[in-house]
C-alpha cells in the first residue's frame, strides 16, 4: 500500500481488463464514419485504459492485469470460471482492498451475476465497461472507470455484493441489465440503482435483499465445472425440436424463456413433460425481462417435475441453475435456490 503525503493509506485496487468496446478502437470522428458504432472492441491493453484517465492513479494504487482481451460475447464458462478464481484470489489478498473488472458490455450482467454468487467476500467487486470507443467523439469509458475505482476504493462499499457502476449508476449485479444496444444509459435495474456516484464519492439508497457474495452458498472454492444448461426462448410458431439440441449435447437442465409469465404453448406441452421424465429439468423464465414467474400457474410444474424463477431473466436463470446442479441438487433444491437468491 502506497501512504499519501498527510499519512492516509490510499486503497489498493486491482483491476482486471477483459476487453469490451472500453478498450475498442475506431476510426476517427473525424474520418466520415460512424463516430461509435464502427469499431473493433478488446483492443487497448489494460495500461493504456488506465493512463487515459486523468487522476486515476492519484486516487487509488493501481494493480492492473490484462485477463482476457476478448468481446465478451466470447465469454464462455470456463471463461467465467476462469474470472471467478481470479477475483476471488484477489479478493483473498491482503493487499488489495477491492477489485475493478473491465468488461464488454453485451455480457457483463452475467459474469457479474455470476462473482455476486462466487466470490466469498466482502471487498467492493466493481464491473465496469463502455458503450462507446475511446475513439468516439465523446466516450464514456473513461468516466465509467474512474467511478468504478472510485466506488472499489470507497470503504462504504464493502459488503454490498458485487456491483455494476455505469452511467454514474450503482447498479447491483442480482439486478441489472443492459437495455440498450447503443445509449450510455443501457443499463437498468427494475427495482433502479442502489445508489449513485456523486461528485466521485458512492451515495446509497438502498441495499440488496437476497444471499451473495459471503452469503452464497456457491464459493468458487466448491465449483469445479458448470454443467451444460441451455436457454430455449419462445416465438410464434415454435417447435418442440428446439429443446433437442440441448438435450442432445447432455444438458442437464433447459431454462425456458416463455411468453408473459413463462407460459408454454399447448404443441409443447408433451415435449417438456417428457423431459421431466427423462430427467432433464426445465426451468421456466420469462422473455419479457422483468417480473416473477409464478409455480403451477398456466402449467403444472408439479406433474413435469419443472421448476420456476422468482424474477430472474433466463440468462440468470442459467448460471443459478448451472451453480445448483454443479452441486447436485435436485429439482425441488434448485426450486428453493431459484426463490431464495
Ligand atoms: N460487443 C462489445 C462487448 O460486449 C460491446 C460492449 O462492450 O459494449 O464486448
Amino acid at each position: 500500500m502506497k501512504t499519501t503525503l498527510n499519512g492516509t493509506r490510499k486503497p489498493c485496487i486491482a483491476l482486471i481488463a477483459t476487453g469490451g468496446t472500453i478498450a475498442g478502437v475506431g476510426p476517427k470522428p473525424d474520418a466520415g464514419a460512424a463516430p461509435s458504432a464502427a469499431y473493433q472492441s478488446a483492443v487497448t491493453p489494460a495500461d493504456e485504459l488506465v493512463s487515459a484517465v486523468p487522476g486515476l492513479s492519484g486516487m487509488a494504487q493501481l494493480k492492473t492485469e490484462q485477463l482476457l482481451q476478448i468481446d465478451s460475447a466470447d465469454f464462455t464458462d470456463e471463461r467465467l470460471l476462469l474470472l471467478a478464481r481470479r477475483v476471488a484470489a484477489l479478493c483473498d489478498q491482503d493487499d488489495i482492498d477491492g477489485v475493478v473488472v473491465t468488461h464488454g458490455t453485451d455480457t457483463l450482467e452475467e459474469s457479474a451475476y455470476f462473482l455476486h454468487l462466487t466470490v466469498p467476500s466482502t471487498k467492493p467487486v466493481v464491473l465496469t465497461g463502455a458503450m462507446r470507443p475511446g475513439t468516439a467523439l465523446a466516450p464514456d469509458g473513461p468516466l465509467n472507470l474512474l467511478h468504478a475505482v472510485a466506488v472499489a476504493a470507497h470503504p462504504s462499499s464493502s459488503g454490498r455484493g458485487v456491483l455494476v457502476v455505469m452511467n454514474e449508476d450503482i447498479h447491483s449485479a442480482r439486478d441489472v441489465t443492459k437495455s440498450h444496444t447503443m445509449r450510455v444509459n443501457a443499463f437498468t435495474s427494475p427495482y433502479g440503482p442502489l445508489g449513485s456516484v456523486v461528485e466521485g464519492v458512492p451515495r446509497w439508497y438502498r441495499v440488496v435483499a437476497r444471499p451473495h457474495t459471503t452469503a452464497s452458498e456457491f464459493g468458487i472454492g466448491q465449483i469445479d465445472h458448470l454443467p451444460l444448461v441451455g436457454i430455449v426462448t419462445s416465438h410464434g410458431q415454435m417447435r418442440s425440436e428446439s429443446f433437442d439440441a440441448w438435450t442432445s449435447l447432455g444438458a442437464k437442465a433447459i431454462v425456458y424463456a416463455g411468453f408473459g409469465g413463462g407460459t408454454v404453448p399447448l404443441a409443447l406441452q408433451p415435449a417438456l413433460r417428457e423431459l421431466g421424465a427423462q430427467g432433464v429439468c426445465v426451468v421456466r423464465a420469462s422473455r419479457v425481462g422483468s417480473g416473477p414467474v409464478i409455480r403451477n400457474a398456466s402449467f403444472d410444474d408439479d406433474a413435469c417435475d419443472s421448476v420456476v424463477v422468482d424474477d430472474q431473466n433466463p440468462p440468470r436463470a442459467r448460471l443459478l441453475t448451472a451453480l445448483a446442479l454443479a452441486k447436485s441438487y435436485t429439482a425441488a433444491e434448485l426450486q428453493q435456490v431459484l426463490w431464495r437468491y
